[in-house]
């Protein structure tokens, strides 16, 4: 690294003066639980997405179990998810008690291929819950198409993809539910935070049932439910970053833009596709390093470290290939996921958030070509 320069970061969390004095707000006021702050970051997150409900919880995971939890699922029943993903997405599945079954991607856009989604759908299988992964979303019109014709649910993990639009529409809004994750690194942040959108009243209900121990009124239990409230002070720390959201993206799309126009052509250096009917929020820039490279991807990863770039691996490994998922009852993982395995050894994420500067721009660009060289 130059001089022990400091790494340019894959993330920076920056909270500003107006968040520092709703944070005060909160903690000279004593509420500290969920409440007016609460209430406001939902509103924000209906605006955001366009949906009718927003049930904020405490984190991007519970968000998934219980958006699972409020179909009502039986013991045996089967969610089909991609192959490439968070292990949240995963975890979250197995929290609600369902059975994951998975599809394999498509490399260009790294989100799940939906006629090999189509392929594992059988008698158990009641949920769809494709990833926007990197903040892409995914064919929502094609996982549409065979929820309705197979009369299954669709949860859309959104943990990435806050203010993406898809065919013109926002993302969380469109299909049965779909979840946000607010963890400090994604592109809005409250620490810990998350939320489920949903145009449907009755899911509404049992989401906000789920997430407050099935409590209707005062001591008045419908259900057997979880502690997953947000507190008032992660609610206060996201609030001012809603109206940044459009600035925040289009800085992040103006990097990844500079980013793939200053990479083209370099040999064994794929960089990300966006798919022209949608809108990309650019949590990650995930470039594809592929045999064609004389360096290998690896190799590349601990070059750009030593320059000075915080580049990353999302995900080294398909989802599953964990001998505690591996040896898991309630995880089938078939085979055909070719695609999702030799992707893993291929992605290398550069830093592309809206703080980066032109000059820390450029270094990424010099160090990806010095990387790559033999
Ligand atoms: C971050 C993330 C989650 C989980 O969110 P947390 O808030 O960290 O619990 C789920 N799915 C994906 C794809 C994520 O990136």
């Amino acid at each position: 690294m130059p001089g022990g320069a400091r790494l340019i970061p894959i993330s920076v969390v920056k909270n500003s003066a107006e968040a520092e004095e709703l944070v005060l707000q909160v903690l000279r006021s004593g509420a500290l639980t969920q409440g007016a702050m609460v209430q406001r970051f939902e509103a924000l997150c209906c605006e955001m997405t366009g949906a009718r409900h927003a049930i904020a919880v405490n984190n991007g995971t519970t968000a998934l179990v219980v958006a699972l939890e409020a179909l009502q699922l039986k013991p045996g029943d089967e969610v089909i998810t991609s192959a490439f993903t968070f292990v949240a997405t995963l975890n979250a599945i197995l929290e609600s008690g369902a059975t994951a079954r998975f599809a394999d991607i498509d490399a260009d856009d790294f989100n799940l291929n939906v006629a090999t989604a189509a392929d594992l759908v059988g008698d158990r299988t009641r949920v769809l819950l494709p990833v926007h992964l990197f903040g892409q979303p995914c064919d929502l019109a094609a996982v549409t198409k065979i929820a309705q014709a197979r009369n299954l649910a669709i949860i859309e993990d959104a943990a990435q993809a806050h203010g993406a639009t898809y065919g013109g529409t926002r993302v969380g809004t469109t299909s049965g539910q779909a979840t946000f994750s607010f963890y400090a690194t994604k592109n809005l942040q409250s620490g810990e935070g998350g939320v489920v959108t949903t145009d449907d009243d009755a899911l509404a209900d049992r989401l906000r049932l789920l997430r407050n121990h099935g409590m209707k009124a005062r001591y008045q239990y419908e259900l057997p439910g979880h502690n997953y409230r947000l507190t008032e002070l992660a609610a206060a720390v996201a609030i001012p970053q809603f109206a940044q959201l459009a600035g925040i993206t289009s800085a992040r799309a103006a990097n990844a833009a500079y980013f793939s126009q200053h990479l083209a052509g370099l040999a064994g250096v794929v960089t990300p596709v966006t798919r022209p009917d949608r809108t990309h929020a650019w949590h990650q820039y995930t470039l594809r390093i592929t045999p064609d490279c004389l360096t290998t991807r690896d190799e590349v990863v601990r070059r750009l470290n030593e320059a000075g770039v915080g580049a990353g691996v999302y995900y080294p490994r398909a989802v599953y290939d964990y001998d505690c998922y591996r040896n898991h009852p309630r995880v089938v993982i078939g085979d055909g996921h070719a695609i999702a395995a030799k992707v893993a050894t291929e992605v290398v994420s550069l830093p592309v958030h809206q703080h980066l500067t032109e000059p820390e721009r450029d270094q990424i660009v010099a160090a990806v070509h010095a990387a790559v060289l033999a």
